[in-house]
């Protein structure tokens, strides 16, 4: 004797696919395939029940949710509150919060050098997000020359005289 687990009606022993339903009849096999596909709320992807992850009650696919868990645990910017995409330019303020480098520019905070690590407020930011405060950049830019010897802040700053 089979039953339908939802409404307990019977089932016909010759019917095989009994089991592939999940042990329901047909109309209530029908009704919970209904039920259980949704949409994901931020790709509109289609989603099968054991896929759906739920976050705030929203309905996502799995590949949405991890988008999301990443993006939680992105820094936010300082200056203007948004989180920091890895790809994005930033750089550590000196009370080790971080900013988007293009927020911080024109602004008046404190960072630390890169080069000499000495705390300062008034900085440039080398291609590539380094920090340098005004000694290092003069004693660099004197060193212009270099004698044949190119560090790795020699290269920076020659480039970055180079604009
Ligand atoms: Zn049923
Ligand atoms: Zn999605
Ligand atoms: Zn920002
Ligand atoms: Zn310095």
């Amino acid at each position: 004797m089979q039953h339908c687990l939802t409404c307990g009606v019977e089932v016909e022993e010759s019917d095989s696919a009994y089991y592939p339903r999940g042990m329901l009849c047909i109309p209530c096999y029908v009704r919970k395939s209904a039920e259980s596909v949704a949409f994901c709320s931020r790709c509109g992807t289609r989603i099968r029940s054991e896929e759906i992850k739920r976050k705030s009650s929203q309905p996502y696919c799995s590949y949405c949710a991890a988008e999301l868990e990443r993006k939680e645990l992105l820094p936010r910017c300082r200056f203007c509150n948004q989180k920091i995409e890895s790809f994005q330019e930033r750089i550590k303020l000196a009370d080790q919060s971080l900013s988007h480098t293009h927020c911080a520019a024109g602004k008046r905070i404190e960072v630390f050098c890169s080069f000499c690590k000495k705390r300062t407020e008034h900085f440039k930011i080398l291609p590539g997000g380094s920090i340098i405060c005004p000694l290092c950049y003069r004693s660099e830019s004197q060193r212009r020359d270099f004698g044949g010897r190119s560090s790795f802040v020699a290269v920076l700053v020659r480039r970055l005289l180079a604009r």
